[in-house]
């Protein structure tokens, strides 16, 4: 498997916020978001071939109950099901931190962080050597999030811009058809720096306060900066 980190930090975004816990980042995406935060796992992706066994070692070197299965994404990460099953054995809590675009095919999982992708991430055409109409294509698969549903707790996390982005996700939901509680709904602010997602804050408050939706921070962003490891 190609990995492009692991680390040892606090889960920064969603339920488990600030939850000590051990990220292994595959490297490698099926999307190409323009504002993504891990180009080093998507848009470049860079790392080291890892054995199943070199991981799990690793990871059991940690003194965390919660490991995070991210990437990139995870999904398309050869040996994912294995690594999985194997660290859930060791008794490790394992959320997959997913855009959603892969069918789970049974694997091992207690929480599904699903991380559908709005038109706000596509990249520009003239930017993305060929990615733009592939990323298009992708991003949104409503029936495989829909799967995902069925098989695991989830969370749906979407990165939202401004406001004319809510419609989108409404219509994004229309098409999943599983009912969906409001409170696994999370909005978080799009930005890779302070200011940026402090500014996106009060619209989406509330919109959180009108819709019943749940509002999502960057902790790591907050207390670390955009840095890898972290
Ligand atoms: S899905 Fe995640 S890792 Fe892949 S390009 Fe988008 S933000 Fe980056």
């Amino acid at each position: 498997m190609f990995v492009a980190e692991i680390f040892h930090s606090i889960q920064g975004e969603g339920e488990l916020t600030g939850v000590p816990s051990v990220f292994v980042r595959t490297s490698g995406c099926d999307l190409r978001c323009g504002w993504c935060d891990t180009k080093y796992a998507s848009w470049r992706p860079e790392g080291e071939e890892m054995s199943v066994d070199e991981i799990v070692a690793n990871v059991l070197g940690y003194s965390a109950d919660y490991c995070v299965l991210t990437g990139g994404e995870p999904m398309i990460a050869k040996g994912i099901h294995e690594l999985a099953a194997r660290l859930r054995s060791a008794g490790k809590h394992i959320t997959v931190e997913t855009a959603a675009t892969v069918l789970p095919n049974g694997i091992t999982c207690d929480l599904a962080s699903l991380s559908p992708k709005l038109s706000n991430s596509t990249p520009a055409a003239a930017s993305a050597n060929g990615w733009n109409e592939r990323h298009e294509r992708t991003r949104l698969q409503p029936e495989i999030i829909a799967q995902w549903i069925d098989g695991y707790d989830f969370q749906l996390k979407f990165v939202v811009a401004t406001e004319n982005d809510l419609q989108e996700l409404d219509d994004l939901l229309a098409l999943v058809p599983r009912p969906i509680p409001r409170s696994k709904i999370l909005l978080m602010p799009e930005g890779t720096d302070i200011a940026t997602i402090r500014g996106r804050d009060e619209t989406l408050i509330e919109v959180c306060k009108r819709q019943g939706y749940r509002y999502c921070n960057r902790l790591q962003i907050d207390l670390f900066g955009n840095k890898k490891g972290t």
